[in-house]
């Protein structure tokens, strides 16, 4: 329980260097440094394939690539894979030539099922709805994942290696995963999740695959089983290394960097830079709304940040008082929120710390033996000024669909919804554009949102083709040489085919 930074995981290495897009000037070179401050500095590509860093840390850039008010100005009229490109130039430089970034980009988010990719609805005076959910499993996690697959095809191509991915999932993650590595070569990934224990959308979801390199394992046991399976073909370094094992982790430089591109679309659309914006997100690892910070420090004028929370509410807490505890997790309404730990947070307060990474070091250590700590006044402080946090139970979060449903007759997810309440309770300037991030569409959480709403959530087409495929998948018993055994044929024959 207690080693969450590593949770979900990738490894791996190799090497790069940064330049601007063609129509900027070359500015920076950018390595990439642990806040942990032990690990070698890497380039791009090793810190893709590598995740988190050796020394327990997470990588962050050395420092933050800029973009002037005209650069971004630029940017108005580009298509989201122009953006992309754009955007994501800083961070890549010469390891990925241009018109291969620019077709990585585009396909990556050819699969998204509206033109816009990330289209945002008006809520209220002010009130702005980004849709994130257009991807293949409906959910914002689509926006890093489906880039990350182009990633790492392009890598271990130019490698001439190839990887196994092993993961474990109660739900969400372990869809988007596979999503974004089906059909990629030099990629075989196995996705462990508990027998009878997901819902049965979520287990079409990942089952209804065909692509000879997903396999699905269904583990006689709890998700906390699958889980410590996954942990013990890591810690097992002969299987690790004979079959070249990695893992889709949530704390992927990659994936952060992914994120940034559809704040810079959100600012644009609203009038950027010459108009600033709030960002309102509903957050569990710390991700998606760390991306808008970064978004921020690459020049992007974003004035608050503002965090929702289910009754999971560590980081709430954190924002109130500067101490950070553990507690058990309650299932809630929002069950991709439900987390004990915001691994990404790492990478905030290493900002926030002015990069201190003796600090950090402390503190995460901290953290793993008590399951607790806490920042000073001053340090509190800071993060006050820049961060508000609002916390909602399920009671509020059903009358908070409701109220939104009368009043603009949409119908929003147990997530997102959160984060149009918590804008509503804690932007400070009436003046500025709250833009709310959308992460899941309404139809993955039909069961939570019917009552509140009182009628159906229609159902995307891509969902219906789904719920209606045949299911591929292997029941396994918890066993680690079986599940070994599996992987090693499976893998051998892909090889071999
Ligand atoms: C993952 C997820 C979140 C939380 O995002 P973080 O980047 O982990 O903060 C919120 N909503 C949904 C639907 C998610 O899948």
């Amino acid at each position: 329980m207690k080693s969450h930074f590593l949770q979900v995981m990738l490894a791996i290495q190799s090497g790069l260097t940064i330049i601007k897009p063609l129509i900027f000037s070359i500015k920076s070179i950018v390595k990439y440094i642990s806040t942990r401050g032990q690990a070698s500095s890497l380039n791009f590509e090793e810190v893709t394939l590598a995740g988190l860093a050796r020394d327990g840390g997470l990588y962050v850039p050395e420092s933050w690539p800029t973009f002037s008010a005209p650069e971004i100005r630029n940017m108005r009229g580009l298509s989201y894979p122009e953006l992309v490109v754009t955007v994501l130039r800083p961070f890549i430089g010469d390891c990925i030539d241009e018109p291969t970034l620019q077709a990585m980009a585009k396909r990556a988010y050819a699969n998204f099922s509206h033109a816009a990719i990330a289209p945002i609805k008006q809520l209220d005076t002010n009130l702005y709805f980004m849709e994130l959910f257009q991807g293949p499993t409906l959910a914002f996690k689509d926006f890093a994942l489906q880039f990350l697959g182009q990633l790492f095809e392009h890598f271990l191509a130019r490698r001439g290696e190839h990887c196994t991915i092993v993961g474990a999932t109660s739900g969400d993650t372990g869809s988007a995963a596979i999503e974004a590595v089906r059909g990629i070569k030099g990629v075989e990934l196995f996705m462990l999740h508990p027998d009878g224990r997901v819902s049965s959308v979520q287990r079409k979801q990942m089952t209804y695959v065909e692509d000879k390199n997903i396999h699905n394992l269904a583990i006689k046991g709890h998700f906390d089983d699958c889980q410590n399976l996954v942990k013990a073909m890591f810690n097992d370094t002969g299987f690790r290394d004979e079959m070249n094992l990695s893992a889709v982790n949530s704390i992927n430089w990659a994936r952060i960097a992914a994120q940034v591109v559809y704040y810079f679309r959100a600012a644009l659309s609203l009038g950027g830079p010459d108009r600033p914006i709030n960002v309102s997100v509903p957050t569990g690892n710390f991700g998606n709304i760390f991306a808008a910070y970064v978004a921020q420090q690459m020049g992007l004028p974003i004035e608050q940040f503002i965090i929702g929370s289910n009754q999971n509410d560590i980081l709430t807490r954190f924002f109130s008082d500067g101490n950070m505890s553990q507690k058990a997790v309650e299932a809630s309404l929002s069950p991709s929120m439900d987390i004990q730990i915001s691994s990404n947070f790492e990478r905030y307060l290493f900002e926030v710390s002015g990069r201190d990474a003796a600090l950090i070091t402390r503190l995460m250590d901290e953290f793993k033996q008590t399951g607790s700590f806490s920042v000073d006044a001053n340090l509190l402080d800071k993060v006050k000024r820049q961060f508000s946090a609002f916390r909602m139970d399920d009671e509020q979060t059903r009358a908070e669909i409701a109220r939104v449903y009368q009043e603009t007759g949409e119908i929003i997810d147990p997530h997102s919804v959160i984060g149009i309440a918590a804008a509503r309770a804690c932007a400070k300037d009436p003046s500025i554009p709250v833009v709310c991030m959308g992460t899941a569409d309404p139809a993955k959480f039909a069961d939570a949102i019917e009552p509140a709403i009182g009628r159906k959530v229609p159902y995307p087409a891509r969902l219906e083709k789904v719920l209606n495929a045949k299911e591929h998948f292997d029941v396994l018993e918890n066993d680690l040489n079986a599940v070994q055994a599996y992987v090693r044929k499976k893998v051998e024959q892909a090889q071999n085919a």
